[in-house]
């Protein structure tokens, strides 16, 4: 029994290890500083709407919301929608699709339905939450990664000599290992943008950022082969990728949320 109840833990780790890459998209730190810049640069009416459809919370409180439900059956048709694997030399247009849904499909379709002025509120409340999430995953770059190595989770390297891959290294190690800020401190630290240059970054559809995502990832790819052992040098050259990915994703959400709500 005793056996037993440890092969069940074991396996429980295992699983736990294998499907992490998929969970974390920017770790809670990566989605709430997200969540925070849109915050921000949301419209007073859209702020306040907001609250009101987030029982009085913040979008921060929030962001990482979808990837916490993803082990709940009644949300089981949401765990394709936080990343579109894609092949190199495609782009969102020419790529095979999942039939059961990727980020990019989810995004338009979210934002559709939010712009439903007879929605009933609690799908309006379940959506929101939805989109606050996964306008950050559409910008994490091993949420593009390729289908072949299953973004990035069959790539192994090794991170300060430990052991990992790709898809973990971008979901979380980098952004952990780059900054040691709190989500105020990204967002102070970031959030510097003329209102010009934070239009002309907020501008375009879904589809055209998820290709932005694309090209960093194929970047990325040939910058880390296979059982590179990365370190301080990969930090210091990678960190403005992911400062301007979770910036740009931050303008985003907020320019969305401000057409929905504002
Ligand atoms: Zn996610």
């Amino acid at each position: 029994m005793v056996r037993f109840q440890k092969y069940l833990s074991l396996l429980f780790v295992c699983v736990a290890v294998l499907t992490s890459g998929k969970l974390w998209a920017w770790g809670p730190t990566g989605h709430d500083a997200i969540a925070y810049i849109a915050e921000c640069n949301l419209t007073p009416k859209a702020q306040k709407v907001l609250r009101g459809i987030l029982d009085g919370h913040s979008l921060v409180y929030y962001s990482s919301w979808m990837d916490n439900l993803r082990s709940i059956p009644a949300y089981d048709t949401t765990s394709t929608w936080h990343y579109a694997n894609v092949d190199e030399g495609y782009t969102y247009a020419t790529m095979p699709k999942n039939a059961r849904g990727d980020v990019v499909r989810a995004v338009q379709q979210i934002v559709e339905v939010l712009h439903d002025k007879s929605l009933n509120d609690s799908i309006r409340n379940t959506y929101t939450k939805f989109l606050i999430h996964l306008v950050g995953d559409l910008h994490c770059p091993m949420h593009a990664g390729r289908l072949s190595d299953r973004g990035g989770n069959d790539h192994p390297v090794r991170f300060f000599g430990r052991p990992t891959n790709l898809h973990a290294v971008w979901d979380s190690d980098l952004i952990e290992a780059a900054r040691k800020w709190n989500y105020t401190e990204w967002q102070q630290q970031l959030d510097i943008c003329s209102k010009k240059e934070q239009q002309q970054m907020a501008a375009g559809r879904p589809e055209e950022w998820f290709d932005e995502t694309v090209s960093a990832a194929k970047s990325i790819y040939e910058s880390t082969p296979v059982n590179s052992n990365l370190s301080y040098d990969y930090v210091f050259f990678n960190t403005p990728v992911v400062e301007r990915q979770i910036l740009r994703a931050g303008y985003r959400l907020a320019r969305l949320l401000n057409e929905i709500y504002g």
